[in-house]
């Protein structure tokens, strides 16, 4: 039979290789380095970690992405089983040795029967009679394939820099400080009057708020990024407070058209707004706040704010190069472009952030392309997984109306299907504030442990 073509040999096209090999198709990993690089890889190895070397916390009983880590390892995932080998000690993070993760990574791929890698750019679309062909290049996409996929799916559908707004959980918001209202109360349907959480601040606020926007650390840019123009829609929250006390006042913190339901007497001086920011209404982003502070700064400045005195933020915000589709328009339940079926994408360019998140969308790629391959049936885990939660922010992930409103994310409790939390512990104690929500992630990753094992045993089965 014809080979899976897996284009980029990162994170997610190293897990997607091993899968569909595992699971008995026959592979071409096309790596464009070291005839090509790119401004972060320093090495020429398969799965080379750009940056920090931690896959973040190890903890699959109350932690998103230690929860994923779990799933994955259950799935059988050459990037968990590599990082366990490489493990270096971290509390409760897994952190690896990056050389010794991508030296295992590239020699069990290389050592694979059914797996052929191939050192080129892929500088165009692949060739049309490629039939199954896996696009994993990664935020930093060599530009005449980034040209070339623009060209496929159209103006606006495929992001080059990634402007971002702090994410943050709703439940962590002061809604006795905030209220809901949309501006002059726009919208047709009471949903839409009050689609926006807002908080108030009186002038002394206002004041030390741009203080502290103007004297909080920024990172500093990148050589690489240093001609990235900023487009007006987009200037960083604090070079706006630097271009004048009052910019800020009359762009995204203006008062009008919001009256305080708490307070309607008192005008408010300014006010930030929240946007709803997936489906499922358990996230909200800061309109008009993406920002270069340096994330410790980022909680302590916006933690000022009157309503958001205890925030917990499901991201926080940065500029960078990324380049990424808009997949919940432009790709199929299971990660395949409706435009063009037999190219499927995979890793960051989906819409995920971070490594595991990367690999974790390899994995899925891998195993649906193997499937369709084999002439099994493709199933796709379900959305109280980690893996299927991610899946489903990808694919059906914006909230429906917004325009643009498609941003990479990390794995986080928010995109999972909400779950009441448990009044009561295991002993029949009362359980409050930290305890509570402590004891109802448990019963999510619990649920979602579960979930994934029927989903593998399922899928198992329909390969025998
Ligand atoms: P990558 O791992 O980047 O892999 C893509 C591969 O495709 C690369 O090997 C590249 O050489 C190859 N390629 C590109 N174009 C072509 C082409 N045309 N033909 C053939 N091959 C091609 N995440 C974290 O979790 N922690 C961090 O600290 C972190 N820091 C980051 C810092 C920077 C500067 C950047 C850009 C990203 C960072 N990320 C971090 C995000 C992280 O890079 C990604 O989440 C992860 O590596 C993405 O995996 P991927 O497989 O999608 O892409």
């Amino acid at each position: 039979t014809d080979p899976i073509h897996i284009i980029g040999g990162g994170m997610a096209g190293s897990e997607a290789a091993w899968q569909a090999a595992e699971a008995g198709a026959r592979v071409v990993l096309h790596e464009m380095r070291p005839v090509r690089g790119t401004e972060a890889h320093q090495t020429d190895g398969l799965a080379e970690l750009v940056c920090s070397n931690s896959f973040r916390s190890d903890d699959h009983e109350t932690n998103a992405v230690g929860l994923l880590h779990e799933e994955m390892r259950r799935a059988g995932s050459i990037i968990m089983a590599k990082a366990a080998i490489a493990r270096v000690p971290a509390g409760g993070a897994l952190a690896v040795d990056r050389e010794v993760f991508s030296q295992a990574v590239t020699a069990a791929l290389e050592a694979h029967p059914r797996i052929e890698i191939v050192r080129e750019e892929m500088a165009g679309l692949p060739p049309e009679d490629w039939d199954s062909v896996i696009i994993a290049t990664g935020p930093l996409t060599s530009p005449a394939l980034a040209e070339a996929v623009h060209g496929l799916t159209g103006e606006g559908e495929l992001a080059f820099f990634d402007a971002i707004a702090p994410i943050l959980h709703a439940d962590s918001i002061d809604m006795d400080v905030a209220w809901k209202q949309s501006r002059y109360d726009k919208g047709d349907t009471q949903e839409d009057k009050a689609a926006y959480i807002n908080c108030p601040m009186d002038r002394d606020q206002y004041e030390g708020f741009i203080d502290a926007l103007i004297a909080a650390p920024k990172t500093e840019f990148k050589d690489w990024e240093k001609y990235t123009p900023y487009f007006d829609g987009c200037l960083p929250v604090e070079v706006m407070a630097e271009r004048g006390r009052e910019t800020l006042r009359h762009g995204p913190m203006k008062p009008r058209g919001l009256t305080n339901a708490h307070k309607p007497d008192e005008k408010p001086y300014a006010v930030v707004q929240l946007r709803q920011d997936n489906a499922l209404g358990t996230l909200f982003n800061m309109v008009g706040f993406q920002t270069k502070m340096k994330y410790g700064a980022q909680t302590d400045v916006f933690r000022l704010i009157p309503g958001l005195e205890n925030a917990s933020f499901a991201r926080l915000g940065g500029i960078h190069r990324n380049t990424f589709l808009n997949s919940p328009r432009l790709l199929d339940p299971v990660m395949r472009l409706k435009a063009r079926p037999s190219l499927r994408f995979a890793g960051q360019i989906t819409g995920v952030e971070g490594y595991v998140e990367s690999a974790a969308m390899g994995l899925l790629a891998g195993r649906f392309a193997a499937a369709e391959r084999l002439g099994q049936p493709v199933s796709a885990p379900p959305p109280d997984t980690a893996l299927g939660a991610l899946l489903a922010h990808i694919t059906t992930g914006h909230v429906p109306g917004r325009k643009g409103a498609f941003q990479p994310m990390n794995v986080n409790f928010g995109l999972f299907p909400p779950m009441d939390a448990p009044s009561r512990g295991p002993d029949g104690e009362r359980l409050r504030g930290a305890a509570k929500t402590q004891a109802k992630k448990r019963l999510m990753t619990a649920r979602a442990l579960a979930a994934c094992d029927e989903w593998l045993g399922v899928t198992a089965q329909a390969a025998e």
